[in-house]
């Protein structure tokens, strides 16, 4: 059966460079973001820094930061952070005034089958994802206690949080208590002033993708028609969302995990499509122990 070629799916976004706030919205306002040096947090950190904001952004690589330092602006200071050291993390703080914001975007991920998964990937994923969360946003927010200063932070997810996420149970897992920590960190910190939410990211391509990552979205052509959008999403979406979350306009928005992905969570079929296992979807060969 052919299909309705009159669908138009979602609208597409604002060109680049428009801003969802009033200019200046972030003036005098210093925001951290892990993992700012790529892909999806150099978006979110683009949409900060266009609304007036100071910048952080920290992440292990000096290869990663450099660039993206340059291409933010004059406002923007790199750090070389690994979010799993507490120690490092200590170090940054230290080392700049204490930041109004803080989003929490670096993670790590890659799909494999959990019979295939070592030890060594599980914790990896989960140091970075999970722990690292938790460090960064304990550090945030024991200096805004003793400072008694309010704060807003924003930890990306994902939706296999919800879902569970085959190929990726390493990541979906620590996704799910990334969500969690969302959930009970605003309230343990609403009385102090500290908004904490979660952002969520649907299908959003972009350049610093990992080889792992596009190999899979290579593996399923089309990657518009399969969303109910019937288009992926653009990272300056994700950024329009981030900054208004932490904004004066969201102040009693905390606790809320956001889902920008065009409602691709939800897609269910009226007949699911037939089960073809992670590994064969992957082109591994059957599992012999
Ligand atoms: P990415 O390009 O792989 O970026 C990950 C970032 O995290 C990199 O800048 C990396 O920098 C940093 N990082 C990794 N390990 C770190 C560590 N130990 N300490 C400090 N920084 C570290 O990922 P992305 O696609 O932009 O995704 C950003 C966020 O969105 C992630 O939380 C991801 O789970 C989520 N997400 C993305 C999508 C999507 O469509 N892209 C969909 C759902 C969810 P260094 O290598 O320099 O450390």
């Amino acid at each position: 059966m052919d299909h309705d070629t009159r669908l138009s799916g979602l609208p597409a976004p604002p060109p680049q460079g428009a801003a969802a706030l009033p200019p200046g919205t972030y003036d005098g306002t210093l925001v951290l973001v892990t993992g700012g040096g790529t892909g999806l947090g150099k978006a979110i950190a683009a949409e900060f820094a266009r609304l007036g904001a100071d910048l952080v952004i920290a992440s292990r690589s000096e290869d990663h930061l450099r660039p993206a330092q340059q291409e933010l602006g004059t406002r923007v200071t790199a750090a070389v952070c690994d979010v799993r050291d507490p120690a490092r993390i200590g170090a940054l703080f230290d080392a700049c005034p204490l930041p109004d914001v803080l989003v929490n975007n670096a993670a790590a991920n890659f799909p494999v089958p959990a019979e295939d998964m070592s030890a060594h990937a599980w914790r990896a994923v989960v140091d970075i994802t999970l722990t690292g969360t938790f460090l960064m946003t304990r550090e945030f927010g024991r200096r805004h206690l003793a400072a008694r200063t309010p704060g807003s932070i924003i930890n990306v997810g994902a939706s296999y949080a919800w879902t569970g996420g085959p190929g990726y149970a390493h990541s979906a897992a620590a996704k799910a208590g990334v969500r969690n920590l969302v959930e009970t960190l605003a309230v343990e910190w609403g009385p102090y002033g500290i908004q904490v939410n979660g952002l969520v990211p649907g299908l959003m391509p972009h350049e610093d993708m990992t080889a792992d990552i596009r190999g899979t979205l290579e593996h399923a052509a089309d990657q518009d028609r399969r969303q109910p959008a019937l288009r992926v999403g653009a990272p300056r979406e994700l950024g329009w969302a981030a900054t208004f979350l932490a904004s004066p306009y969201a102040r009693f928005i905390t606790g809320h995990t956001l889902v920008v992905d065009g409602a691709n969570w939800q897609r269910r079929a009226l007949v699911g499509p037939p089960v073809v296992p992670v590994r064969d979807q992957m082109g591994r060969d059957p599992f012999t122990g």
